[in-house]
Order: C-alpha cells, then sequence, then structure tokens
C-alpha cells in the first residue's frame, strides 16, 4: 500500500496544494524514501487560516452545545479505536519508533486521551452562575479561545496533535495543525477520521511543513492561539511572537528529568523501570529519565548494573517486535546523539556502555549505540543539556538533600521519579522537586491530571481539566445591579 498522498486537508476537504513542492518521508531503518506527500506552503497556511477563522466566526462548530460537541469527538474516539494497528505501524515507519513501543504507546495513548477529555467535558463547568461578592449573581462561561494554531514536534507526532486537537474541539474552537516534515503521514490517517466522524467543514485543516511555515502560522492574524510541543529553543522564540502579539500560547517543551535512587529502594526494580523511562521511544521523549542520582555507596554497584541491562537492549529494525531501541529519526539527530557521547567522554565521564560508532550487525540506519555514562558531574554539558537519545547519566549524590538539589540544578522541570521502598519518603522528595510531573516508583501521565513544565520546560498545562481550561476564554455576565 502506498503511503504517499497528492494534497493537503484544508479547511475539511482534500485541497490542491498552493505549489509544487515535495517533503520526502524518509525510513529512520532504511534511509529510502517510504512516501511523497505535499509540503505546505505559507499560501496553503493561509488558506488554512481564512477557513478556521469563518468556521469559528461565522460556522455551526463554537456555536453547538458541549453535548453536541461531545457526540461528535465520541464518533471519533470509536472510529480511532479501530485503526490502532495501523497508527502504530505508520509512526514506526515515519520516525523509526519500535513497533513495541508504538504499540504500547505512540497509537493508544492518544486514544486515551480522547477518552480522558470526553469524562472531563462531560463534567466541565462551561457555565456556571455563582454568587457574586456584590449580592447579585454572576454567570461565569468558559468559551472557545477562537482560531488555534497547533504545533507538534516529530518524536510523538500523533500523542501530541490529540493533545491539542480534542481539546480546542471539545471547547468549540476551529484548528489549523503543522505536523513536523518528518512525521506527515500519521496526521493524514487522522484526517480521515476527523470526516468521517462528522467535523464539521473548516473546523480542522492539516498543513505539515518547516519551522517558516510553522512560524508564518503563529504570527498570523488570523490565530487567537498558539499551542506548541518542541523544543525549549523554538518555544522562547514562538512565545517572544505571541508575548508581542498577546496571542495565548502554551508551550510543552524540552526536559532532562532526574531519577532518584534511594538507598532502600530494590534495585532490580529500579533498573527495569529505567530500562523502560530511561531510554523509551529510543531515547527521543521529553520525560525521559536521563540523569540517575544514586547515593555514592551504590553509585558503582548500580551503574554496573544498569549499564549491563541497556547494553543487552536489543537495537534494531523498529517494525521488528523483539526491537526496544530502534534509529534516530534523522542523520542529524544520529550525528547529534553521538557527538555528545563524544563530549560526555572528553568531559571526563565513564563510558560504561554504548559509545559512538554503530550498533554492531546494523550497517545501515541511523542508530547509535545505548550509552550509559557513570561518576558524571552535573555540570558538565551531558547532564545539563538533552540529548534526546539513548544516553544516560549516572551522578552520585551525598545524601537526599544533596539528590534533590542536583535534579534542581537544570533549566528544565518536566518531570522526574524517585525509587524507594517508603512512599512516604518519595513523597518527601517529591515536594522538592520542581518539575510538572513526578512519578514514585513509576512515571506515566495520567490525562485526568495536569501535564506541563516549570521552568524552561514550558508555559501552560496539557490534560485534565486545566488542560481543556487552556481552549477557552472565561467571560463573566452581571446579572443586575447590586444593592446599593
Ligand atoms: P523543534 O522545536 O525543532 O520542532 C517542533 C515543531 O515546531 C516542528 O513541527 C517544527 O517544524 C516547528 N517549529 C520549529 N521552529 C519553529 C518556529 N520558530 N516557529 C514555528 N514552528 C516551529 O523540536 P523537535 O526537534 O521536532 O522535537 C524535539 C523536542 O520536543 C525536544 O526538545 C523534546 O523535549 C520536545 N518535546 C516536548 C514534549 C513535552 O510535552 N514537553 C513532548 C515531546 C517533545
Amino acid at each position: 500500500m502506498t503511503l504517499d498522498r497528492d494534497a493537503l486537508f484544508i479547511g475539511g476537504t482534500w485541497a490542491r496544494p498552493a505549489t509544487d513542492a515535495v517533503l520526502e518521508v524518509v525510513s529512520p531503518h532504511t534511509e529510502e524514501v517510504v512516501a511523497r506527500v505535499p509540503e505546505g506552503s505559507t499560501a496553503d497556511i493561509d488558506a488554512a487560516v481564512a477557513a478556521a477563522r469563518t468556521a469559528f466566526d461565522e460556522g455551526p462548530w463554537p456555536r453547538m452545545s458541549p453535548a453536541e460537541r461531545i457526540e461528535v469527538v465520541q464518533n471519533l474516539s470509536g472510529l480511532y479505536a479501530a485503526k490502532l494497528d495501523e497508527m502504530a505501524r505508520i509512526i514506526s515507519t515515519e520516525m523509526g519508533s519500535p513497533i513495541s513501543f508504538s504499540s504500547l504507546a505512540q497509537a493508544p495513548a492518544p486514544w486515551m486521551q480522547i477518552e480522558a477529555f470526553l469524562a472531563i467535558a462531560r463534567e466541565f463547568p462551561w457555565e456556571a452562575t455563582r454568587p457574586g461578592a456584590l449580592g447579585s449573581d454572576v454567570v461565569v462561561r468558559h468559551e472557545p479561545v477562537g482560531v488555534v494554531a497547533a504545533i507538534p514536534p516529530w518524536n510523538v507526532p500523533q500523542f501530541t496533535i490529540l493533545s491539542k486537537v480534542v481539546p480546542a474541539l471539545l471547547a468549540g474552537c476551529t484548528v489549523v495543525v503543522k505536523p513536523a516534515p518528518e512525521t506527515p503521514l500519521d496526521a493524514y490517517l487522522l484526517a480521515e477520521l476527523l470526516v468521517e466522524a462528522g467535523v464539521p467543514e473548516g473546523v480542522v485543516s492539516i498543513v505539515a511543513g518547516g519551522r517558516e511555515v510553522g512560524e508564518h502560522l503563529v504570527r498570523h492574524p488570523g490565530v487567537d492561539k498558539v499551542a506548541f510541543t518542541g523544543s525549549t529553543a523554538a518555544g522562547r522564540k514562538i512565545g517572544a511572537i505571541c508575548g508581542e502579539q498577546l496571542k495565548r500560547v502554551s508551550l510543552e517543551l524540552g526536559g532532562k528529568s532526574a531519577a532518584i535512587i534511594l538507598d532502600d529502594a530494590d534495585e532490580a526494580t529500579a533498573i527495569e523501570g529505567l530500562k523502560f523511562l530511561g531510554v523509551m521511544n529510543s531515547g527521543q521523549a521529553c520525560v525521559a529519565q536521563t540523569r540517575v542520582l544514586v547515593s555514592r555507596e551504590r553509585h558503582d554497584a548500580f551503574a554496573a548494573a544498569l549499564a549491563t541491562a541497556i547494553g543487552a537492549m536489543v537495537v534494531g529494525d523498529p517494525l521488528d517486535p523483539a526491537t526496544e531501541i530502534g534509529p534516530m529519526v534523522a542523520r542529524r539527530q544520529q550525528e547529534r546523539v553521538a557527538s555528545y557521547i563524544r563530549i560526555g567522554q572528553e568531559e571526563g565521564a565513564q563510558l560504561l556502555t554504548g559509545g559512538e560508532g554503530r550498533p554492531d550487525g546494523l550497517d545501515h540506519g541511523w542508530y547509535v549505540r545505548p550509552t550509559v555514562f557513570a561518576g558524571v558531574d552535573n555540570k558538565m554539558r551531558i547532564a545539563q543539556e538533552e540529548i534526546f537519545g539513548p544516553v544516560l547519566s549516572v551522578i552520585p549524590y551525598d545524601d537526599v538533600a544533596d539528590a534533590v538539589r542536583i535534579a534542581n540544578d537544570s533549566e528544565y522541570g518536566l518531570a522526574g521519579t524517585v525509587w524507594t521502598a517508603d512512599q512516604e519518603a518519595g513523597l518527601e522528595v517529591a515536594r522538592g522537586v520542581r518539575t510538572g510531573t513526578y512519578g514514585i516508583n513509576t512515571y506515566t501521565m495520567d490525562f485526568a491530571a495536569p501535564f506541563g513544565g516549570f521552568k524552561a520546560s514550558g508555559l501552560g498545562r496539557e490534560f485534565g481539566p486545566e488542560g481543556l481550561a487552556q481552549y477557552t476564554e472565561a467571560k463573566s455576565v452581571y446579572l443586575s445591579a447590586p444593592p446599593m
């Protein structure tokens, strides 16, 4: 089956692109072109924003009741659930995520988001009357924020599209999505499902393209809110533009999360956990636990055991169910990760497993060797900068207060974990670490709860009622003059 496409999804219909520019989607495993799709241009973005604007200002969607919109999103949920295998395969093909991870997370987590947002929307206070402080009642309405620009990255493409499109739809917004140029294919499947679900014309457009096209969308005067997931560097730029224009903006950015191993932690449990949480999605995950903090006494033994576990992981073809670590998304990402492995050695960190160069037996594909450094100083670049590959740094700490200090010695504040037999001790550590999410002996995203970053990891929250609220404007209607 060909994955090629010749149209763009603009205003809810399949439209001819404004230019002949083509995006070649290249398999990170074979390094061969697997699909050709139109590359969106600024003219295509203009057409998409115009459609979204008209649908918002004049169309039925923002004027429907929340219950009516919930019904359409409920249709989407059913249709999406029937496509999980196809979605997982497309994502692994376009960006190299191991199919085990795509089947576990890339494809089903977006469906779980839809279900969680549906439950939240049913209970959300769209319009509520409260007693005012001046003696009369006030009606507080949550109205749709308007036309939303949704900009996802390539690493969890469908996850980060639906984390924006679903709350936007439920709130009554219209949306223009700009997928990353590496991952346009999963968005085509979503577009088909949106049509089938009965989302009205103009409400969603999807135009894949590069940075310039993305920035054109961010600056567009027809856009009311920007919802972005991606690098901190791009987030700063987008935040600055939105600040200038006073556009609403939410930013989900990078991370450098610390896993704190307390002395009472069970080593086997912590290592099994880190085998997944440290290098999930081949290390291309914003919430990856890439700094592993271990007490000085346990450091050497723990680091050695971790290196044995990570070094034994199966690296290879993303479509092979046995694969645990796939290729990097692009050659530039492979080179970037390899350069950090070099930097770590130059900085004096102790290389326990992995290193520069290709994994054995793989003569093509953008692979790197899963790598563990020990004896890392938190000031080193490999401990401070987001590598976005399967590279872990084991860092010794003196006592628990020192571990918390090291965890917080980061410009990021996205996620973190603590591993301990004592939940109270874990909660105490969680209170001290300045991140938006935290896990005790686990890490997960629960879509009923808010997710987002402290510090340079972002602005605003996705998921939970807090995430839905980001697609609304609060309006207060005073019902009568206060008694004087
Ligand atoms: P990136 O910032 O390069 O690109 C992300 C998206 O933004 C792409 O669609 C890109 O085309 C677009 N873009 C880039 N510059 C832009 C600009 N100036 N204006 C408008 N659009 C622009 O990031 P990436 O390399 O695709 O993704 C990896 C990054 O994403 C990592 O830093 C990772 O931590 C982060 N991420 C964060 C989360 C989260 O929820 N916090 C989730 C996944 C990924």
